[in-house]
């Protein structure tokens, strides 16, 4: 999600592996490129949600390679 993702046969781009049946889809480099992909609405509120609160994202909840030191309770 902040180095890495994940690209799905079908060209979906998803932001981590945790993400198994794909429900997180932030583009598709078929239709765009990394870069734009990267940067966009989808990406930013992504980061944002885990920033706010890991528990608000249910691929999420239960990793334990998040950003725990940063969660607020
Ligand atoms: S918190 Fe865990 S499951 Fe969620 S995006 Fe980060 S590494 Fe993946």
């Amino acid at each position: 999600m902040w180095h890495s993702a994940v690209s799905k046969w079908d060209g979906y781009l998803l932001p981590c592996c945790f993400d198994k049946d794909a429900n997180y889809k932030m583009g598709n480099l078929l239709e765009n490129d990394l870069d734009a992909i990267w940067h966009n609405q989808a990406y930013m509120q992504f980061r944002k949600s885990i920033l706010k609160s890991q528990k608000e994202i249910d691929i999420c909840k239960n990793c334990s390679e998040g950003t725990k030191v940063w969660e607020t309770v």
